[in-house]
């Protein structure tokens, strides 16, 4: 037995992984990474093309985060924020910053209970100023939100759900914007377009005083990056507004310059009342994530005989380690202009990758924004019949053979699993993008 098999058999009797059904033989048991390389236990290196799960934005190996872990475990390792600490409130007033606005951050550990904790903040500041009913949620289908009992109710991915209900009640879904199966009219202006209609008219039967926000991504990502048209997100804010409902928008994979914007919904010139992050804010060294509040929102919650307090604690939210990565983090993607570097090698590898491939009869669309790509596999270009998914997972897996980590998303309803997305950290280096088009390109074939 060589050394991987016996790591792998420990493997297969103790660890339980997500998502898939074990097999051994696609199993990495990776060591080591560096920069957008990783290294498995028999020192095979691949490039990883989605930043680990969308979260390596600031590349591996960086000595300088476990620097900054290391001096402040020494300092304070532990203090809930029932009481505050020095990095949690420097990291706050610094993604205040950065989003140039009034908000007020509650920190927690991950996507699901950042988007947790916005759906109860939503809530309660609904009660809080008398409005009792307001108490559903609108989200769209093909959106992943988290694997808890109310982000996987938020979520629009059946296949991921139903055995799991019954889910927390009240939430609502409405198709989203999809410009390559369902283009809108481009000179329609915001509340004209389809999918914002959509949201309101759902708003309206579903009585819009009921409604407490509406929940999105600025791109849909797990869900098979759909990038919206011009003008949605300010149409379904303007909708939000008129009708009452908060404006929940979840960076945590779009956020940290995923997009080429500091974050996703700069991209659409909106102004959301809510934004949730995890993943990117610490270039995934360390677990965090953070709800960002508008303050007029935060105000209706300041203790008082008449408003009550958010009854929502959380033991680990905020570390001080893991805050302290993040700012460090935050530093080096200034300093390295990482998030315009993102929108500008982004733009030149979505050419070259249209260049590479838009031609295959089987490449339906090439599409993204910064390092955030996707590409839609069909049988064929006229009917847009989704390629079939052994055919996808092939592709995959030359390119695995190749060397490149990718992978599969879609609406992970049967038949939709089509879109190759490429989400690799922001620091890779351009030759390692060429390696990466000319590999999906020899992997998806001739013709
Ligand atoms: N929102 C989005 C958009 C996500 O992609 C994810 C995770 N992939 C989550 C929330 C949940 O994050 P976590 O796995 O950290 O709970």
């Amino acid at each position: 037995m060589t050394e991987k098999d016996r790591v792998l058999a420990k493997d297969e009797k103790y660890v339980w992984h997500a998502m898939k059904p074990y097999n051994p033989e696609a199993t990495m048991v990776v060591q080591e990474a560096s920069g957008a390389w990783i290294t498995d236990t028999d020192g095979k290196r691949y490039l990883d093309a989605m930043a680990g799960l969308w979260c390596v934005n600031a590349g591996y190996g960086r000595t300088e985060f476990a620097d900054a872990a290391h001096d402040q475990l020494k300092k304070l390792a532990y203090y809930p924020l029932t009481q505050s600490h020095l990095p949690a409130i420097e990291l706050a007033e610094k993604l205040n910053n950065m989003l140039e606005d009034d908000y007020v951050f509650f920190f927690s550990n991950s996507g699901s209970e950042a988007n947790e904790t916005a759906f109860k903040i939503a809530r309660q500041y609904h009660a809080q100023k008398g409005d009792h009913h307001r108490l559903k949620i609108i989200s769209r289908y093909r959106s992943y939100h988290g694997n808890t009992i109310a982000t996987l109710a938020a979520t629009g991915q059946a296949q991921r759900k139903y055995k799991y209900e019954p889910l927390a009640s009240g939430f609502i879904h409405v198709p989203p914007p999809d410009s390559y199966r369902w283009p809108e009219d481009s000179s329609a202006r915001p509340r004209e377009l389809k999918s914002v209609q959509a949201i309101e008219q759902v708003m309206t039967w579903e009585l819009s005083e009921t409604i407490a926000a509406v929940i999105m991504e600025p791109i849909i990502t797990g869900g098979g990056i759909l990038i919206p048209p011009d003008g949605y997100m300010t149409g379904v804010k303007e909708v939000c507004e008129e009708h009452g409902a908060l404006l929940m928008v979840d960076e945590v994979i779009c956020g940290f310059g995923r997009t080429g914007k500091p974050f996703g919904f700069m991209n659409y010139g909106v102004k959301p009342d809510i934004i949730t992050m995890a993943k990117g804010i610490t270039s995934g060294y360390l677990p965090l994530a953070a709800t960002a509040v508008k303050r007029e929102i935060y105000e209706a919650f300041k203790g008082s005989e008449e408003y009550d307090y958010l009854r929502h604690v959380n033991t680990f939210g905020g570390s001080p380690a893991s805050c302290a990565v993040a700012l460090k983090n935050l530093e080096i993607m200034e300093k390295e202009n990482l998030f315009e570097r993102s929108k500008q090698v982004g733009e030149q590898t979505l050419t070259k990758l249209r260049n590479a491939i838009a031609d295959h009869p089987n490449v339906g669309d090439v599409r993204g924004k910064g390092l955030l790509m996707g590409i839609e596999l069909v049988t064929c270009k006229e009917t847009k019949e989704p390629l079939d998914v052994k055919r996808v997972n092939q592709i995959l897996s030359t390119c695995k053979k190749e060397g490149i980590i990718l992978a599969k998303n879609g609406a992970t309803v049967a038949g939709y699993n089509n879109v190759i997305s490429i989400s690799p950290p922001l620091t890779i280096e351009e030759k390692d993008l060429d390696f990466l088009i000319s590999t999906v390109k020899k992997a998806i074939g001739q013709w």
